[in-house]
């Protein structure tokens, strides 16, 4: 037997029982691996639950709000990709009259979707024999043939891309992709996979070889950037000032407070002075906190401040209304704070 058919074989015994899986659906297809993307299956499933119970078409998708998107998105992260599911959503529902393209080359116009979810979509729900790359087929590949071309790096990607086509059973894309990529989830894990009960394992040169734990090779990322934000909770009575971020740049379309950005970490009353500056304030806000949120490529060293002075340049919104605006999730979570504290008794 061969090492593909090993793999199937071994996929229908383990296989997890996914929402996703047994469909050739492609609107919950697509739907499952944007989630997914970046994202832990166990992160990924409850957002993948709500998202369908709320709009079970792509049409009741598209007739959505962004603001609804991005609240149901909150707290997932890489927010251009609810931006583009939901351009998508409108493409498919208003333009194609609700069909998603059944091709790889097709797919690969619609926005958010690469390579890796065009040829989930066209192998799973239109059996098209492409092969699928996740980081999870990345690690296969590359300890059961022990290739060390870096895995993110230009050669890389063509390297395995081959190599995946050499493996992929054309006659059965979907099955194939599907057990490669689980194969990868729960037997072939980064870390000490269990080899020794491996069903390929006499065929794995990484591990004839006692390279598993060296294989995949990575290149170093890049460095991270470290952007320090200093937010302002202007409290007007029952309400606060907000703003929707416009900018091509992280949290695109999503809302925030009175945002000043400084180019490094400053002392407190160099913030104060600035935000009076900046915010036309009569006196100094008061520091609240300072978290630290990790993005990819980026540290963002987060300050909270507060005010009671009115903010007229910007939207003011009544707390009991701010579930309606989607919020990066470090905001979120302050903001779920700063209103369990308020106590509305004092503004009657
Ligand atoms: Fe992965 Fe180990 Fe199996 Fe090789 S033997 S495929 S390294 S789990």
């Amino acid at each position: 037997m061969n090492v593909s058919k090993i793999i199937h074989a071994w996929y229908l015994e383990n296989k997890r029982d996914l929402p996703w899986r047994n469909t050739r659906e492609p609107y919950i297809i697509w739907l499952s691996e944007i989630i997914l993307q970046q994202t832990r299956v166990n992160q990924g499933l409850p957002y993948f639950e709500r998202f369908i119970k709320r709009f079970p078409t792509v049409e009741s998708l598209a007739r959505a709000s962004q603001e609804e998107i991005f609240r149901l998105w909150q707290g997932l992260g890489y927010y251009r990709r609810a931006e583009n599911l939901y351009k998508t959503a409108k493409i498919v529902a208003f333009e194609r009259n609700g069909h998603f393209p059944s091709t790889y080359r097709e797919l690969l116009l619609l926005p958010g979707i690469g390579p890796y979810t065009a040829s989930a979509i066209a192998s799973f729900a239109f059996d098209e024999p492409v092969p699928v790359l996740d980081g999870n087929v990345f690690r296969v590949l590359a300890r059961i043939t022990g290739n060390d071309t870096p895995v993110n790096s230009h050669a890389g990607k063509k390297v395995f891309t081959n190599l995946a086509k050499s493996l992929l059973d054309v006659r059965n894309p979907a099955l194939h992709n599907q057990a490669m990529m689980e194969f990868g989830a729960l037997q072939c894990v980064p870390g000490r996979p269990a080899c020794n009960m491996c069903p390929v394992q006499k065929t794995c040169v990484a591990f004839q070889t006692r390279q598993v734990l060296k294989l995949p090779v990575k290149n170093p990322p890049k460095k991270s950037v470290k952007r320090f934000l200093h937010f302002l909770l202007a409290r007007n009575g029952k309400k606060i000032y907000i703003q929707k971020r416009t900018e091509n740049d992280i949290w695109k379309n999503l809302y925030q407070l009175p945002l000043l950005e400084t180019k490094k970490k400053e002392a407190i009353k160099t913030v104060q002075n600035k935000m009076i500056k900046v915010f036309g304030l009569s006196s100094p806000p008061v520091f609240i906190k300072e978290v630290k949120h990790v993005l990819t490529h980026r540290i963002l060293h987060i300050g909270f401040w507060e005010t009671e002075e009115a903010l007229p340049a910007f939207e003011a919104v009544e707390w009991k209304d701010i579930d309606k605006f989607g919020f990066p999730a470090p905001l979120a979570g302050f903001l779920e704070n700063a209103r369990n504290m308020t106590n509305f008794e004092n503004y009657k």
